[in-house]
């Protein structure tokens, strides 16, 4: 993807706003960019550099994440101190074209690594709590504040304040800053020598899952320990695919797995299709693994699976529901019962945190009476952010809870409660 129209290859020591933003290392990338550490020379403090594929629909998409992002940072500071922060913007001409980038406060791992790091055995419910608060908190702002619709809540999309190894966070490490490109680049090379690169990276990473994946059974693992007394903070990212409310681009929204019955049938979407996501990126938190993965099979396509899937975790879907929407025909037949699936096999939530995951009795009940009703078919029945912060799953307070929890949860009330006023 290193073409016309596609990423443009920065190396180590590289320049960019006239000198402003010197690139340190590289932090991550999408579909649809790459993300570097870059140091600002103006601010003397490490940012991000969200640097776009230059063909013209992801320069539209960097306009609008552009656009949003500025709503978002206009309206009060601490109500958006759960989504992250837009510092500047520039264009930036190289071989592959002209690319459109972001310059956005630095954070740390997402939460797929954070799930990651802990082998997918769950990050015990204590954490779950306090993400689910700093995700909520950002959604009720987005919903009620400036009307928009994120689309892509995913778990790679929501990063931590800082992060899980500090030696990695150059803020913690006390990195001294790269001003220049330094000699013999070790990133540097022709685009061919970085494609090249990339493809055994890839492969190295294939062979480390599979190795991670074997390893992951092993009971408690190493990792696990290190993540005590880490205060999860995070926030909300991505705003590339996100919309206002009134302004819808498209149908076709979500990420898969996070996809909910709604967009899946073709019946229109709102705020609550975020919550939807929410409650799949809850749940994947707390057991390791997502909540839908759908496949499509002999007869049946993926989004038949799909719902299949739902209804087996949720129960049948209502008659009334699954006959609305341009795409329903595809799926179900005049009945409201799934063409092409006809035996479904159900496994209610609170029984699959127990009997699966191994949770306490009380703690799945508790945590599903907290994630089923935002797994409602009807979207309009969804309780809001807003209302689920009121929930008691999510007001429980932490058992082992640190001084700097404390301040946290003081910070993130004190910002619920300026949301209220
Ligand atoms: P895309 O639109 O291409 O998916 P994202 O905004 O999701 O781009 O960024 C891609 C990846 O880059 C993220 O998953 C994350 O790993 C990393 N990243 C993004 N923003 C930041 C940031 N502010 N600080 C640190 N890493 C980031
Ligand atoms: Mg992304």
């Amino acid at each position: 993807a290193y073409r016309k129209g596609g990423y443009h290859a920065v190396r180590v020591g590289d320049q960019f706003a006239g000198g402003r933003y010197i690139a340190q290392r590289k932090l991550g990338w999408g579909h649809f960019s790459t993300v570097w550490l870059a140091y600002d020379t103006q601010s003397e403090s490490f940012v991000a550099l969200k640097i776009q594929k230059s063909a013209p629909e992801f320069a539209e998409a960097a306009l609008r994440e552009i656009e949003l992002l500025s709503a978002i940072a206009e309206g009060d500071a601490s109500n958006s101190n759960c989504i992250v922060r837009l510092i500047d913007h520039f264009k930036h001409v190289g071989p592959n074209g002209q690319h459109l980038c972001l310059v956005i406060e630095y954070l740390g791992d997402s939460l797929l690594r954070l799930v990651k790091y802990n082998r997918y055995s769950g990050i015990g419910l204590d954490r779950v709590r306090n993400i689910c608060r700093s995700i909520l908190v950002g959604l009720d702002y987005l919903h009620r504040e400036v009307g928009i619709i994120h689309t892509d809540l995913k778990l790679e999309n929501v990063l931590l304040v800082s992060t899980i190894d500090p030696s990695k966070d150059p803020i913690r490490s006390g990195f001294t800053p790269i001003l220049e490109r330094p000699e013999g680049n070790p990133n540097g090379g022709t685009v061919t020598n970085l494609i090249e690169k990339r493809l055994k990276k890839k492969a190295k990473r294939a062979r480390a899952r599979i190795s991670e994946r074997k390893t992951s059974t092993e009971g408690v693992s190493v990792q696990e320990r290190s993540l005590e007394g880490i205060d999860l903070r995070c926030k909300i990212v991505d705003f590339g695919n996100a919309c206002l409310y009134n302004k819808q681009l498209t149908d076709d929204i979500q990420t898969r797995q996070y996809r909910s019955p709604e967009v899946i049938l073709g019946a229109g979407y709102s705020f609550s299709t975020d919550m939807w996501s929410f409650a799949c990126m809850a749940c994947e938190l707390a057991t390791g693994d997502m909540l839908f993965t759908p496949k499509d099979g002999q007869g049946y396509s993926e989004d038949e699976d799909h719902l299949a899937l739902m209804m087996e975790l949720l129960g049948k879907m209502p008659k009334k529901i699954a006959t609305t929407g341009s795409r329903w025909r595809d799926y179900f037949d005049k009945y409201g019962d799934l063409k092409r699936i006809r035996r479904l096999k159900f496994w209610p939530l609170d029984k699959l945190l127990v009997e699966k995951y191994k949770f306490t009795e009380d703690n799945a009940r508790e945590f599903a009476d907290f994630l089923c009703p935002l797994l409602d078919f009807a979207p309009e029945k969804r309780p809001t952010a807003e209302q689920c912060l009121q929930h008691p799953w999510i007001q429980i307070k932490d058992e082992n809870s640190s001084s700097e929890n404390n301040e946290h949860m003081e910070k993130l009330e004190t910002g619920m409660g300026k949301l209220k006023a």
